[in-house]
């Protein structure tokens, strides 16, 4: 039961009409307790929250697979703005994009040009992009549009590897000549078993292994988990091989885990949350409720308030 909601909620993620239709809804049945709000103010208040309690924040523009070539220099336009923002209000947070949502189903020369014009900003502002890895078919042009662009802005950019695709492993050891500062998640697409674990006790393990080989190379690491054991893994780990916590970090999206995202902060390790913001927030709820068919029971009792 539970693989049959996840596979309709990553089905219904990629449903255009009813992406279209949400972007003139605002931000509806429930999904305000993922999504921090509609515009650069409410983000940059959610991040001013999360500092107060020693969180750091990445904020998320939202918007995946635009189709047009306006949609997405208007996407790139709002990543600018919201680096600006961060620096204005001197808060703590870097920026989350994602490549189709700057026109890279589009044209390739045309992502390219958004994402420079981004990350001439953020170097200007001595920040840091870090490109979220989407589904599959983008994964190879997504990891070489990065190992351009980290030849190019260095310490400014990094990318994000997912430990459901057998792929992964390899890509850790391809990409360790950029020294790259690499997001591992589990991975949150639907992908076929030919390309992906199908089973999830195999994505944990691989996560686990991703991670410490990364660690072990002596990269940076993003671990990015609600995954209670897989913290408490990373914790020891770090500690048996003299790691340095500024080696890494625990990333959570916001409105999960609240508690224990303020608990790791308290502890002393670098937390940074996952600040998602705009209109654009039907396909990322959509994962969201996937990953979680309890969250559901959130949408139901949204649809019944006023
Ligand atoms: P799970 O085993 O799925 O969950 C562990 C526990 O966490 C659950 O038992 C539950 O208690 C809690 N939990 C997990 N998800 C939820 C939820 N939605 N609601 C409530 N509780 C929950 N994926 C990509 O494919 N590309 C990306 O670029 C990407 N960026 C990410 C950035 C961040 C900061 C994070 C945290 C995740 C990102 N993901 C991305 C999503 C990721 O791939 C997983 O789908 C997601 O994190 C759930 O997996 P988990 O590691 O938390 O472990």
């Amino acid at each position: 039961m539970e693989e049959l909601m996840r596979n309709v909620f990553l089905y219904l993620s990629k449903n255009q009409g009813l992406n279209h239709a949400a972007k003139k809804w605002g931000l509806r049945f429930g999904a305000s307790r993922f999504v921090a709000g509609m515009t650069i103010p409410d983000a940059i208040r959610a991040v001013n929250d999360l500092n107060r309690k020693g969180i750091v924040a990445t904020l998320d523009h939202l918007g995946e697979f635009v189709t047009s070539r306006e949609e997405a220099n208007e996407s790139a336009d709002y990543c600018i703005r919201t680096l600006d923002a961060i620096a204005d209000a001197g808060v703590k947070s870097n920026l989350s994009l994602k490549l189709t949502q700057l026109g890279l189903d589009i044209d390739k020369n045309l992502c390219m040009r958004n994402m420079r014009r981004i990350l001439d900003v953020a170097q200007s502002h001595d920040n840091f992009v870090r490109i979220d890895m989407e589904d599959y078919a983008h994964n190879e042009v997504t990891i070489s549009i990065f190992k351009e662009l980290r030849r190019e802005y260095g310490k400014h950019v990094g990318l994000v590897l997912q430990a459901y695709l057998y792929k992964t492993e390899k890509d850790i050891d391809d990409l360790h000549e950029f020294r790259p500062n690499l997001r591992l998640v589990k991975g949150a697409y639907k992908e076929p078993k030919e390309v992906a674990f199908p089973l999830k006790t195999d994505v944990d393990k691989n996560f686990i292994k991703i991670i410490e080989k990364h660690l072990l190379l002596g990269n940076y690491a993003a671990v990015a988990t609600h995954d209670e054991a897989v913290i408490q893994h990373v914790k020891a780990f770090t500690e048996k091989h003299n790691i340095p916590r500024s080696q890494f970090e625990f990333q959570m999206l916001y409105g999960i885990r609240t508690g224990l995202q303020e608990q790791l902060a308290k502890e002393g390790y670098t937390m940074r949350v996952y600040v998602p913001y705009g209109n654009d927030w039907y396909g990322y709820f959509m994962r969201r409720l996937a990953e979680r068919p309890a969250n559901v029971a959130f949408v139901i009792k949204s649809m019944f308030k006023n």
